[in-house]
């Protein structure tokens, strides 16, 4: 019964047992805060949460650090393309801090509207230049970097191992090698650090070298994992576009720099979200935020259920049909809930789905069988209302669908009711009166 999670590193599932015997170091990348993310960024980070949730439910202490992008991330990963942030401030007519500050602050409420789980530590990478530079200066001694014209290079050819983690073919990628790379000694190369082309254009830029310049997006994450979780930690995630780039380049430059092998013991990522079964993008479709399924009539955590009926290494479709239906069953749910709460009767042993509930969480996060597990137990003629109704607040510790704080709807909330719903709320508000739409169901607020 002890947890197990798939390692893409090994491309096993493995036992999990952490580093340190007083908590588990848990990394997982960010945004990049320029623009609203969409839900398939947000299947990730609710990955990250159940993750972090089955941690707990094991008894597991954990420190998570996240970071967010806010400079660096160019457009292109060949070390191309502008700045994402700049070329948002520079649309947008507005600081880059403004920009940072305001989508930043977007992400956080969708997380909130998503049940997930605030991380220990979130770090800015403007907020960590110094430790950027003191890791390519330890790179630097180590003979691991090298100048061009236009920045300081991670030179890949150095590491006999580079690429481990996508199981990239170098000798491959190597070939028809000076086409694109310009100054780069290999293709894989990447940049630690980038000259500003015209000092004084950027908004952000920071002196190193002699000159004006910004780190590259790879090195943030290691130079702020490590400040917070040491030379060596536990667990590191993110969406499974990282493997073969990002995160193969903060593999390579952390075990370069630490000397720690391996520098991160746990790799998880998380498939896509797809739509019309592509990965989301903006000429696939499916780019909808949180804000736009509100709008749409749905509950954030309708959105949460239905990633909860997938595991995360799997691909999941998203459409209109799938979340209503999703919505349904989790109204279900949520009715029983109601209807389970202040009852009396706590008839029944409940061990074996407890049991067989955290064999599922623990079997590499299998959060669709825990969910089953669930309606099971609410099936269950023999068990008491009672005992269902704290054992289905104890599995959501893991399902975070808020059961806790499940209200009677006051308003209609179906698709075909909305036009209704919109009446009773023009009604509402003629008398002074405004209703807010909140994770926790509607609040009523008299208008200012
Ligand atoms: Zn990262």
């Amino acid at each position: 019964m002890e947890l197990r999670l798939y390692n893409t590193q090994t491309r096993k599932k493995e036992l999990f047992r952490p580093i340190k015997s007083n908590g588990v170091g848990f990394y997982s990348c960010g945004p990049t805060i320029y623009w609203y993310q969409h839900i398939g960024n947000m299947r990730t980070y609710i990955f990250n949460d159940i993750l972090k949730r089955v941690l707990l439910y094991n008894k597991f202490k954990v420190k998570h650090v996240m970071n967010y992008t806010d400079v660096g991330h160019l457009t292109s990963d060949e070390d191309t393309g502008e700045d994402k942030i700049e070329k948002a401030a520079k649309k947008e007519g507005k600081t880059a801090r403004e920009i940072t500050d305001y989508y930043s602050k977007v992400f956080e409420q969708d997380c909130k509207k998503l049940n997930i789980i605030k991380p220990s530590i979130i770090a800015r990478a403007t907020d960590n230049i110094k430790e950027q530079i003191n890791l390519i200066n330890v790179l630097t001694k180590k003979h691991y970097t090298y100048k061009t014209s236009d920045g300081i290079y991670f030179d890949t050819s150095k590491l006999k191992d580079y690429g481990k983690l996508a199981k990239l073919n170098i000798k491959e990628l190597q070939e028809g090698k000076r086409i694109g790379i310009k100054e780069k000694r290999n293709k894989t190369d990447f940049a630690l650090w980038k000259f500003s082309e015209e000092p004084g254009v950027r908004q952000q830029e920071w002196d190193f070298e002699g000159k004006k310049g910004y780190p590259g997006w790879h090195i943030e994450c290691s130079a702020m994992s490590s400040k917070y979780l040491g030379k060596q930690f536990d667990i590191h995630t993110g969406g499974r576009e990282h493997i073969p780039v990002h995160h193969t380049n903060e593999i390579a430059q952390s075990e370069a720099a630490f000397g720690k092998k391996p520098w991160v013991k746990y790799w998880l990522h998380a498939e896509w979200l797809t739509f019309k079964g592509k990965k989301i993008s903006k000429s696939t479709g499916g780019l909808y935020t949180i804000s736009e399924l509100e709008r749409q009539g749905f509950d954030p955590l309708d959105f949460r259920y239905l990633t909860l009926t997938t595991i995360y290494r799997k691909r999941l479709n998203f459409d209109m049909e799938s979340l209503k239906s999703a919505r349904i069953s989790f109204e279900k749910l949520k009715n029983i809930i109601l209807e389970l709460k202040n009852k009396k009767n706590s008839k029944g042993d409940v061990k074996q789905y407890n049991k067989k509930f955290l064999e599922a969480v623990n079997d590499d996060l299998n959060v669709p069988k825990g969910l089953s597990i669930l309606w099971q137990v609410l099936r269950d003629n023999k068990i008491g209302s009672r005992k269902k109704y704290s054992l289905a607040l104890k599995f959501d510790k893991v399902l975070g669908l808020n059961l806790k704080n499940v209200r009677k709807e006051i308003i209609p909330r179906r698709l075909k009711e909305w036009k209704k719903s919109d009446e009773i709320r023009e009604a509402i508000r003629k008398k002074g009166y405004q209703v807010e739409d909140t994770s926790e169901g509607y609040k009523i607020k008299k208008s200012l």
